[in-house]
């Protein structure tokens, strides 16, 4: 088992503190979502794990397995295992999706223990079919002219193509009609197992129609201020988050 901890994380954009002491603790095996109103954090937590340069880290600490992963590069975070889906990816002009994905697996194995090329073929196959995405997403540029959905699409194929420990996905939901809605569920579904953590931060419940999560936190004003099951995803769906604000005495 591998543990992903957040303590105690604070963190400034441009001078102003946004993340005001995270608390976090996801094992491998364990779906977590985090929730809550826009602007709260969440993908500031998200960019922070990851290592984006605006993020300013204060005090708290992330680590992978007692590592400190705020030390670590961003590159050197993928190859601790950790994968974070961006909620805009980007595009990589001359690199076609095959070939980044190919790149990106060989970078997390040792010299001489890369992938073969037939073994890659068959997996990237495979996957593919699950995700029912066309053979042509393959050889394309990567994320050049994908749509919206194809690019979330994607992102769940480099997600079950590299095999990360830890994945934290940004509003994968946002933008996708129910039938991508459901393909990647059914994608998140299948790395659920021993070797895979998840952090699924969304603002709608509805993607937790499809994956059941373990737990659910509440992220207000850059803390997590409350976490359960799933039924606590089902009860913020119908009562949204006011009756949060009252219990815990938050003013906006
Ligand atoms: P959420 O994902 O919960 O909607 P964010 O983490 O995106 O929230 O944003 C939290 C707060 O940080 C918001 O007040 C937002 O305006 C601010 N913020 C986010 N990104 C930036 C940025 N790049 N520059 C300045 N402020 C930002
Ligand atoms: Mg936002
Ligand atoms: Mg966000």
């Amino acid at each position: 088992m591998a543990t992903l901890e957040i303590k105690d994380l604070h963190v400034e954009i441009e001078g102003k503190e946004i993340l005001k002491g995270v608390n976090l603790t996801i094992n491998t095996g364990e779906i977590h979502a985090i929730m809550g109103p826009n602007g709260t954090g969440k993908s500031t937590l998200a960019s922070a794990i990851m290592g984006h340069p605006k993020y300013e880290v204060t005090s708290g600490t992330v680590t992978l397995d007692g590592e400190d992963v705020l030390e670590m590069e961003v590159d050197e975070r993928a190859q601790a295992g950790l994968f974070l889906a961006m909620q805009y990816p980007s595009e990589i002009t001359g690199v076609t999706n095959a070939d980044f994905m190919r790149s990106a697996i060989n970078a997390r194995r040792e010299e001489g223990d890369e992938i073969s090329l037939m073994k890659f073929i068959r997996e990237l196959d495979s996957k593919m079919e699950v995700l029912e995405m066309d053979q042509d997403m393959a050889t394309r540029y990567l994320n050049e002219g994908f749509s919206g959905g194809e690019k979330k699409r994607n992102e769940i194929l480099q997600l079950m193509m590299l095999k990360p420990k830890f994945a934290v996905l940004d509003e994968i939901d946002s933008g996708l009609d129910i039938d991508a809605l459901k393909v990647v569920s059914k994608g998140i579904n299948e790395m659920r197992g021993e070797g895979f953590g998840c952090l699924i931060i969304t603002h709608y419940q509805r993607l937790l129609n499809y994956i059941t999560p373990d737990f659910v936190h509440v992220m207000m004003q850059g803390r997590v201020v409350k976490s359960g099951g799933a039924e606590l995803a089902k009860q913020l769906e119908e009562s949204g988050y006011d009756w949060i604000k009252e219990e815990l005495g938050i003013e906006d």
